[in-house]
C-alpha cells in the first residue's frame, strides 16, 4: 500500500482537516490539525509535509511520524509543524483501522472505556458577566446532559490579573448555579501571576472546585511549581506543549498534576500515546486539551479509551451541526458521554459531497 496523495483543507467553519489517499480503491484517511491559522497549516502540510510522504507506506506511522518531525524540525517545533504533523498523523491512524477493519483504539492497545465522561467547556469567558457565564455555559450544558464543566477566563500571558474580583464572583455564581456535585474547573488561561493565582486557587478549594487550569503564564515552570506546591486543589496544564520533551520538563520542572497534551497540536496520536505514557511513569492524571469536535475529538476518545487510567471528565465543546452533517454518523453523546466509536479507524466517515460545499 502507498500514499497517492496528501491534502490540507481549511474550511469555513475554521476547520482544518487533512485528507491522505492511498492507491488501494477508495481508502482515504482523515485527520485534523489545530484551527490556528489555516494559511499556514494548509502550506506546511501541502508543502513540507506531503513530499516527505507520496509513495510511502501509510501503515508505518511511527516511520513516517520520524520523517516528518526530523525532516521539518528547524521550521519549528512549538505551533506550525507539531500541527500539521497531527492531522497527517491522525489520518494516518485512521488508515490503518480501516485497512485492518478495526478501530484505533484496538490498535492503540485495547478498549479499556467504552464510552467516555466529557465536560462542557466554550470560550469566551472574560467577556461574559458572571449571569451570562452560569446560564451559556452551565444552565445549557446541564439541559444537553452533562454533569461536568469548565468554565474559561480567555485572559491570556500578557494580560495579566485583569478582574480577579469578576473571576471570583464567576466561580461562586456557577457554583451556586449547580449545586454541590457538579465537577467543575477553572481555566485562567495563564492569567494571574504567581501570587495572585495561589490566593484565587484557595477560593476555588473552598468552593469545591476540581482543577485549577493554566493559573500562570505557560513558559513560567519555576512559578507554575510554586503554585502547585501551595494548593491542594490539581492544577493542569499542557495545551502548550507539543512533544514529549516538551511535557517531561512540564512534569519534572512544572511539577503540575494534570496533563493536557491535545492531539490536533501535539503531533498526533502517535506522540499523544508517548505523552500519556510518560505521564502514567509519573503518576500524573490525564485530561487532554480539545476543542475540534468532530475528527479531533474522535482521535481523542481513541488515545483516551486505550489508557487503563482514567478517572477524569474530558473536555467538549459540544456538537457543531453544521460540521456534524459532513460526517454520515456524528460522534454519539448521551447522559452527559461520549461513545468511542467502534467502526475501522477513527470511525468518522467523511461524506466527501457534503464536505465539499464547506471549503473555504
Ligand atoms: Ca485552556
Amino acid at each position: 500500500m502507498k500514499i497517492r496523495d496528501v491534502k490540507a483543507m481549511a474550511l469555513t467553519t475554521g476547520s482544518i482537516f487533512v485528507r491522505v489517499e492511498t492507491d488501494v480503491d477508495g481508502l482515504v484517511g482523515w485527520g485534523e490539525c489545530s484551527p490556528m491559522n489555516a494559511d499556514v497549516l494548509e502550506h506546511f502540510v501541502n508543502t513540507a509535509l506531503r513530499p516527505r510522504l507520496i509513495g510511502e507506506d501509510p501503515r508505518e506511522i511511527d516511520r513516517l511520524w520520524h520523517a516528518m518531525f526530523f525532516g521539518t524540525y528547524k521550521l519549528g517545533v512549538m505551533g506550525v509543524q507539531p500541527e500539521a504533523i497531527a492531522g497527517v498523523d491522525i489520518a494516518l491512524w485512521d488508515i490503518l483501522g480501516k485497512s485492518t477493519g478495526l478501530p484505533v483504539a484496538v490498535l492503540l492497545g485495547g478498549v479499556f472505556h467504552e464510552s467516555i465522561p466529557m465536560y462542557r467547556s466554550i470560550g469566551g469567558g472574560s467577556g461574559m458577566t458572571p449571569a451570562e457565564m452560569s446560564r451559556t455555559v452551565v444552565a445549557e450544558g446541564l439541559k444537553k446532559g452533562f454533569k461536568a464543566a469548565k468554565i474559561r477566563m480567555d485572559w491570556t500571558a500578557a494580560r495579566r490579573d485583569i478582574d480577579i474580583a469578576k473571576d471570583l464572583e464567576m466561580a461562586r455564581v456557577v457554583r451556586d448555579t449547580v449545586g454541590e456535585d457538579f465537577v467543575l474547573g477553572f481555566d485562567s488561561n495563564n492569567g494571574y501571576a504567581v501570587a495572585s493565582a495561589i490566593k484565587f486557587g484557595r477560593e476555588l478549594e473552598a468552593l469545591g472546585y476540581a482543577f485549577f487550569e493554566e493559573p500562570i503564564a505557560q513558559y513560567d515552570y519555576a512559578g507554575m511549581a510554586r503554585v502547585v506546591a501551595a494548593l491542594d486543589i490539581p492544577i493542569s496544564a499542557g495545551e502548550h506543549e507539543y512533544t514529549r520533551w516538551q511535557f517531561r520538563d512540564l512534569i519534572e520542572q512544572a511539577r503540575v498534576d494534570i496533563l493536557q497534551p491535545d492531539v490536533v497540536k501535539c503531533a498526533g496520536i502517535t506522540e499523544m500515546k508517548r505523552i500519556a505514557t510518560l505521564g502514567s511513569t509519573h503518576n500524573k492524571d490525564f485530561m487532554p486539551h480539545q476543542t475540534q469536535p468532530t475528527l479531533g475529538t474522535a482521535a481523542n476518545l481513541h488515545v483516551l479509551a486505550s489508557l487503563p487510567h482514567l478517572n477524569l471528565a474530558q473536555e467538549y465543546t459540544g456538537n457543531r451541526p453544521e460540521l456534524d452533517e459532513v460526517f454520515v454518523e456524528p460522534l454519539e453523546f448521551r447522559d452527559g458521554r461520549l461513545t468511542v466509536p467502534r467502526e475501522p479507524g477513527l470511525g468518522l466517515e467523511v461524506d466527501e459531497r457534503k464536505l465539499a460545499r464547506l471549503l473555504r
